[in-house]
């Protein structure tokens, strides 16, 4: 039976943690305030086969005029191009900045 001896050093590990977390609208680019409702839309399509993952786009919206601006752009943009297989998630969530520091 081997017997190997552990050879002990003692190393500081440099570990990134999350300080601070902050939300932006994808739209008007501001900050989306601690304790609030926003809404988050994903939209895509299966027009380009196995290739058709590269539409999905997944934002987040800060208010209900952010949400009609990409759903404008998602008629206009998949609808309007005859994409009959364009779809949406629109979901609303609550953004708390506290789930997200320290991880
Ligand atoms: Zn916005």
């Amino acid at each position: 039976m081997k017997m190997y001896k552990e050879i002990i050093e003692t190393k500081t590990v440099t570990k990134n943690i999350v300080v601070d977390h902050k939300l932006y609208c994808d739209v008007c680019k501001k900050e989306i305030p601690d304790n609030s409702w926003y809404y988050t839309l994903i939209t895509g399509h299966h027009e380009w086969g196995s290739d058709s993952i590269e539409s999905v786009k997944n934002i987040d919206l800060c208010s209900e005029s952010c949400v009609q601006n990409r759903l404008d752009f998602y008629f206009k943009e998949l609808i309007g191009k005859g994409y009959n297989t364009a779809y949406f998630d629109l979901t609303r969530e609550y953004y708390r900045r506290k789930d997200h520091i320290g991880k």
